[in-house]
């Protein structure tokens, strides 16, 4: 069976001692639970990475980061690459989240070159796509999420793409409250398995994860993991809570525990 990876994206928020404060929090709160199913996952700003690599280091919590660089090294001002990123501890990296790609021009292509370079570096990129409200609205949704998907494992070998995540972040749900159905979460989540197994064959489009973002919460964390092919989350305003992060982690767990 495939883990639940719930991961928290705590995007441009958390001064270095909110978030060590945070991810403490979350550790009390985790402290005598086991999760068997779930991997938890969180990504703060840069600056905060090694500080809270610190904290978790020997707990059931693994660190991520929210962007990087695609090259590997040079005159790059104000950049991370992603060795820098492992040597603060990273696992995992958050790649063309909708706001890179609205905000900093992330384009389908430069996300691909981004993914190869995480690969190499051993990180396990968490690759975001979704479409727009008016893409969902013209019957768009799965030809803008196909182009992507195709768009980011563009020259990756099986072997590679079976270390990525993808995340079907509908743009419309991001930060809006509004949260896609479980229906429509399915729906998109089958076909981007459908593409997974088109360009690395069953068994690793078995394995694969692909996590539903989109204003995820405690109220409707239940009824979106429950969905068969949806397996995790990623979760940007109630990851800021350790008690709302917590409870989507929980309600993994016992969904995962059930299956
Ligand atoms: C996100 O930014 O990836 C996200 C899903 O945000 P939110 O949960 O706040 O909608």
């Amino acid at each position: 069976m495939r883990p639940f990876i719930i991961a928290g994206n705590w995007k441009m928020n958390t001064t270095l001692s909110e978030a060590e404060a945070l991810v403490r929090e979350m550790c009390r709160d985790l402290e005598g639970n086991t999760l068997t199913h779930v991997q938890m996952v969180v990504c703060p700003p840069f600056i905060s990475l090694h500080s809270v690599h610190e904290i978790i280091r020997d707990t059931e919590i693994a660190l991520g980061a929210q962007n990087m660089n695609e090259h590997d090294a040079g005159a790059y001002t104000g950049e991370i690459s992603a060795a820098m990123l492992r040597s603060a501890g990273c696992e995992y990296v958050i790649i063309g989240h909708s706001e890179r790609r609205k905000y900093f021009h992330e384009t389908d292509e430069l996300v691909n070159v981004k993914i190869r370079k995480a690969v190499e570096h051993g990180l396990r990129p968490i690759v975001c796509v979704g479409e727009l409200l008016e893409e969902r609205e013209s019957g768009a949704t799965v030809e803008v999420v196909s182009r992507q998907v195709r768009g980011a494992f563009s020259g990756l070998g099986a072997d590679h793409v079976r270390t990525c995540i993808i995340a079907y972040e509908p743009v419309w749900a991001i930060g809006t409250g509004r949260t896609a159905t479980p229906e429509q979460a399915q729906e998109v989540h089958e076909v981007i398995r459908g593409l997974v197994r088109e360009s690395a064959g069953d068994e690793i489009a078995n394995q694969f994860v692909i996590q539903y973002g989109g204003s995820m919460k405690p109220e409707n964390a239940g009824d979106l993991l429950n969905q068969p092919d949806v397996d995790g989350g990623l979760i940007g305003g109630a990851s800021l809570k350790a008690d709302s992060f917590l409870a989507i982690v929980q309600a993994a767990e016992s969904i995962g525990r059930e299956r």
